[in-house]
């Protein structure tokens, strides 16, 4: 994909996450590679939820800007990070769904209780609580990240922040994003089934 193509479906993807309510203000950012050298980012500030594709930053595989008029996203480098740590990473989605939330706050890895979180997304580990956007939290995630390389030949990577929320990551910025739901409908299926007495061991 080009660059303005990419930019807008980092742009589309952004909005989806945001009118879905997997998000919420100005948290979460999208991006997409866009060679081995760069990927597309939201830049700091901007709402997922009417980001444009213009409005969006280059950066280069440290999180530093490249190309546009703005600030990126403070958790560049956490995705920088992810790229480092997978080649075959094409978009990664940080966002603050509701339900996987409360697992983040309660540090609570998601287990693959469905059909589909099974064959699509597999055990969603928590790390710790690290302050955004610092060099440490992206070493953190890149080291996750790493350990999961080959489950991403497979399906989607889910991970959650311990107290912030989630990661997802991709082949394709499109993988990313169903990882996203998935990560979220996970949460709210535990949750569903706790509330009915059978909360999955
Ligand atoms: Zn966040």
């Amino acid at each position: 994909m080009d660059e303005r193509s990419l930019r807008e479906e980092v742009a589309r993807i952004s909005r989806m996450v945001y009118e879905r309510g997997l998000t919420s203000a100005s948290g979460g950012n999208a991006s997409a590679r866009l060679s081995e050298r760069e990927f597309i980012i939201k830049p700091s500030g901007f709402s997922m939820g009417d980001v444009k594709g213009e409005d969006l930053v280059v950066v280069d595989m440290r999180g530093e800007l490249l190309r546009g008029a703005h600030r990126p996203s403070s958790e560049a480098r956490m995705h920088a990070a992810i790229y480092g740590a997978l080649p075959e990473a094409g978009g990664v989605i940080h966002a603050h769904p509701p339900a996987a939330l409360a697992f983040a706050v309660a540090m609570v890895p998601l287990k693959p209780v469905t059909e589909q979180s099974e064959w699509y997304l597999g055990e969603v580990p928590v790390i710790p609580r690290i302050r955004f956007g610092t060099e440490e939290l992206a070493k953190a995630v890149g080291e996750v990240a790493r350990s999961k390389a080959a489950e991403l030949k497979a399906h989607g990577i889910g991970i959650l922040l311990g107290g912030h929320g989630a990661v997802a990551i991709g082949k394709s910025l499109r993988e990313a994003f169903f990882s996203m739901e998935l990560i979220e409908e996970t949460a709210r299926a535990i949750l569903g089934a706790a509330a009915l007495g059978r909360a999955p061991r």
